[in-house]
């Protein structure tokens, strides 16, 4: 079962060579059985996934079913799913239950999927190693000892060791990709606006996008027909027209022009790591490509230009939560501010006020040209280093963490090397660009993942040009030791 792509799972259910019930329970058992290890789920209730699974056992019956329908997917914690728990990593929403769907889990709901549980995750999105959830932190099937990336590290980890099919993630930086590589399976982050941000808890607007979590680019493409689509909810949901993303998995690649950023392979790129992806891009030559030379050269600007604008976003994102209306509240204060200030000091975890803090004195009168606006300019200088390069190219290879997952508390408590493993992720979001984690080799037994950036909307192509290699070569299939 748990070897099964997405499209083999439905064929199953179709066929009736196992119910969604029985599958549902299949992977609530997997994750009953390891989650006390991994500690990728917050929340998991059986009861609300076997009714789901019922419901989807009748629909298949009635001939009323998609590709998802009766599949268990894990849901990061991020999304509001009613009457679920929904925490984002936070104390703060420890005892948050959502009235309503967030159009991500409607849409699951709507095609019939199950709802298995929703995954860890760093707090309030903050952070690439998954140690900033309030939840604690989450482990790598490839190595209890190491991180699983994040901040959606939860999602992960659940596929890493099959406790899930399929999971969701969001990437405001690299969320999605870098726990990918990680962990050694695809992610896809879509390009802005493709997907809804409605009932997904907010960090930084601009650069929020939830995205397909599986091991294949044909799982992900699958997740993606469910996920994508304009939503009037979202005022930044954009109208673009609605695509099958399975339908073009198999077009040929030959002729393919892959731009090769320079800046992607210079100092900070873990050398082993480096051979793995120039490995990966011989592969793409040997199957008809060709290679083409490309410059980002505001590359080095991204991370210093996201820590400006994300904290900026998120200071303004996260003043909702006051003790007022929904969420924590602290037990003891005397007067009305006294409860805002305790209920934020105890509530929020140290990366969320570290961000808070940064974020209110860029965005203060005094400041605000100095550093918020300047970093608006700069955002503006690496689109336009994309749109020069898409001019030369078709798709953009590189890297998509500088190293294979490292540690737990190995740089815990120093953020500036925490920031760096978005190097290579976070100049997509700043442009708003589409971007794609795949398997594409091993070091010493842990995965590493090839990024793959498109050009805008171009999540068709991205997918078969990661199908195309899936197909070649088996390292989205390989699990850890001991998955079984
Ligand atoms: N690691 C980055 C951060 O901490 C990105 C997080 C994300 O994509 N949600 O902000």
């Amino acid at each position: 079962m748990i070897n099964l792509s997405l499209k083999s799972l439905n064929q199953g259910l179709v066929k009736k060579k196992f119910s969604s019930l029985e599958l549902t329970q299949f992977f609530l058992n997997r994750v009953e059985k390891h989650n006390s290890d991994i500690n990728a789920f917050i929340s998991i209730d059986a009861e609300k996934s076997l009714t789901q699974a019922k419901h989807a056992d009748a629909l298949i019956q009635s001939g009323q079913n998609s590709l998802l329908t009766g599949i268990p997917v894990a849901q990061k914690d991020i999304f509001c799913s009613a009457g679920w728990r929904t925490t984002c990593g936070s104390l703060m929403l420890d005892n948050f239950i959502s009235p309503y769907d967030a159009t991500v889990i409607q849409k699951f709901n709507e095609v019939g999927a199950v709802n298995l549980g929703k995954t860890n995750m760093d707090e309030f999105a903050m952070g690439s190693s998954n140690e900033t959830s309030y939840y604690g932190s989450v482990k790598n099937p490839w190595d209890l000892s190491l991180v699983p990336g994040g901040s959606s590290g939860g999602s992960a980890a659940a596929i890493a060791a099959r406790l899930a099919p399929a999971a969701t993630g969001t990437d405001t930086g690299g969320s999605i990709r870098q726990p990918a590589s990680l962990c050694g399976f695809t992610g896809l982050k879509p390009t802005y606006g493709l997907v809804s941000r409605f009932g997904m808890i907010a960090f930084a607007s601009s650069l929020d996008q939830a995205g397909p979590m599986a091991p294949s680019a044909e799982d992900c493409a699958a997740l993606l027909n469910v996920m994508a689509g304009y939503d009037e909810k979202d005022s930044t949901s954009i109208n673009h027209e609605k695509e099958d993303y399975l339908a073009n998995l198999d077009e040929p690649i030959k002729g393919l022009r892959i731009g090769v950023p320079k800046e992607f392979f210079e100092k900070g790129l873990d050398g082993s790591v480096q051979k793995v992806i120039e490995a990966a891009l011989m592969s793409y030559k040997k199957m008809g490509a060709e290679l083409v030379d490309i410059s980002l050269p505001n590359t080095h600007l991204a991370i210093p230009v996201y820590y400006v604008i994300a904290p900026a976003e998120a200071s303004s994102n996260l003043s909702r939560y006051d003790g007022v209306r929904y969420g924590y509240r602290a037990k003891e204060y005397d007067d009305l501010m006294e409860m805002y200030f305790k209920t934020r000091q105890e509530g929020f975890g140290e990366e969320v006020k570290r961000r808070i803090l940064i974020g209110t004195y860029v965005l203060s009168a005094g400041y605000y040209d100095a550093y918020y606006l300047k970093a608006q300019k700069i955002r503006k200088l690496i689109s336009d280093d994309f749109k020069k390069a898409f001019e030369k190219c078709d798709v953009i290879m590189g890297p998509s963490a500088p190293s294979v997952a490292f540690k737990a508390n190995e740089k815990k408590s120093d953020p500036l090397a925490m920031y760096l493993q978005d190097i290579y992720t976070i100049s997509t979001n700043l442009a708003g660009l589409p971007g794609m984690s795949i398997p594409a080799g091993m070091i010493e037994n842990l995965p590493v993942g090839l990024q793959l950036i498109g050009n805008y909307f171009k999540e068709s192509q991205m997918l078969n040009i990661a199908h195309a290699f899936q197909k070649e070569t088996d390292w989205h299939t390989r699990m850890p030791d001991g998955v079984s």
